[in-house]
């Protein structure tokens, strides 16, 4: 954990709870591991944005060299914004985007994801080189919630239509010159071996591919029992497979990833206040009711995801079990719940937690502050802001005010 209970402490004071902080120099540490991805013939890492679209984090990518994977029109325009190239942007989007047009005219790279994407893509610019996202048939998220290939999942273009891809592509005479898959492949480098190596038998039936990406999904952990991946030890298998390729095809083919969580996950956190602490007798549950909770992050309350939880202050206290939960009235506010299991409570180990105590939410760097239900019980959104080198605390953005949360009412007095 990057923020000691001091620092926790002033971002309280000075922000107030619920706050997001990131840290600029894990997220450096993050960025700088995954450009150094091992690799046959040229690599290109792309910031999955949407896990924490923030201008500050944006930024700090920017200045490291790294390009962008956008997942809707709007993320394009927000990585623009903060300077980004337009050649330095894909838009994935599993919308056909409306502003196709003008995302390709400004430079963005477009990524077909279905047939229908491709088939408006060539008709709006016959003759380009195109990219095309393949769901290869294989999928691994942790849940049905997070598996992002496979047949259950709707990303991409099913793998058993790539002549049909093929056959609008040379409609519309584009050259498919990138190709794409992202599901989501874990930490087991083994698995993404042979996530490449499907990939590669694909990119092989497209004779015009330069560039294949595979996509993000490289898991962190952010519990102590959970595994973290190691970029390197991946890196390392996918390039022989690349070579691999090369002896079999003579093709060399350029490989991108594009991370969200591997970058992001781990350097952010939410600071908390405990605001109550209730039981439900003997046989029943401690509870410890936070300010932070679904609005802030959702992914226990989504996919049963874990966080750790840190009471500050606590030390010499007894030890209980005690579930934390949000401050909404919604049964479904829980921060603990089982592993994989949204419907179920595990109670954590931790010191007693009083009123007024400051708890730290960790591994909140991605998805939470980009996923979060804001505005649910009309709680105001939550500032976020940047831990910098030497400890100084910067307000990246602001918390929400009453009158944000109803100005776009139509009525208000
Ligand atoms: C979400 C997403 C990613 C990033 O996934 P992580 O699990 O956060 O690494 C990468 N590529 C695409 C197309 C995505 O939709």
């Amino acid at each position: 954990m990057f923020l000691t209970q001091a620092t926790a402490a002033a971002v309280r004071e000075e922000f107030g709870t619920p706050c997001y902080v990131y840290d600029r120099s894990t997220l450096e540490a993050a960025a700088r591991n995954a450009l150094a991805f091992p690799n046959a013939f040229g690599f290109t890492l792309r910031y999955a944005m949407k896990a924490n679209p923030s201008h500050s984090v944006l930024r700090l990518f920017l200045g490291l060299g790294l390009h962008v994977d956008a997942s809707s029109e709007h993320e394009v325009e927000r990585a623009i914004r903060a300077g980004f190239e337009p050649g330095r942007i894909q838009l994935t989007s599993q919308a056909p985007a409306r502003g196709l047009q003008s995302v390709v005219d400004r430079g963005v790279l477009y990524n077909a994801c279905s047939l229908t994407q491709l088939e408006n893509f060539g008709k709006l610019f016959p003759g380009r080189e195109a990219s095309i996202r393949i769901n290869p048939g294989l999928g691994s998220g942790s849940t049905n919630r997070t598996n992002v290939g496979g047949p259950g999942s709707s990303f991409g273009i099913w793998h058993e239509h790539l002549d049909e891809a093929k056959a609008l592509a040379a409609l519309h005479g584009l050259r498919l010159t990138r190709m794409h898959t992202h599901i989501g492949s874990g930490t087991d480098p083994v698995v993404w071996k042979r996530v490449a190596r499907m990939s590669l038998g694909i990119a092989g039936r497209l004779p015009d591919a330069r560039v294949l990406n595979l996509g993000g999904g490289f898991k962190v952990a952010r519990m102590p029992s959970e595994k973290s991946t190691d970029l390197q030890d991946v890196g390392a298998h996918m390039k022989q497979e690349f070579m691999d390729f090369r002896e079999r095809t003579g093709r060399e083919l350029h490989v991108e990833i594009e991370p969200g969580t591997a970058l992001v996950a781990n350097a952010g956190c939410v600071v908390a206040t405990v605001i109550d602490v209730v039981d439900t007798g003997k046989d029943g549950y401690v509870f410890a009711k936070l300010d932070t909770g679904m609005n802030e992050v959702t992914r226990p309350s989504l996919y049963g995801a874990q966080h750790p939880i840190d009471v500050l202050g606590g030390e010499g206290r007894d030890a209980a079990k005690v579930v934390f939960v949000g401050p909404c009235c919604e049964s479904g506010d829980i921060l603990t719940p089982a592993p994989g299991d949204p419907e179920a409570l595990a109670p954590r180990d931790v010191p007693r937690p009083c009123v007024g105590d400051l708890v730290v939410v960790g591994g909140a760097g991605a998805y939470c502050a980009a996923m979060s239900t804001i505005n649910y019980n009309s709680y105001p959104q939550a500032p976020e802001v940047m831990h910098e080198e030497g400890g100084k605390l910067r307000l990246v953005r602001r918390r929400q005010t009453f009158d944000q949360v109803v100005e776009n009412e139509v009525g208000q007095g």
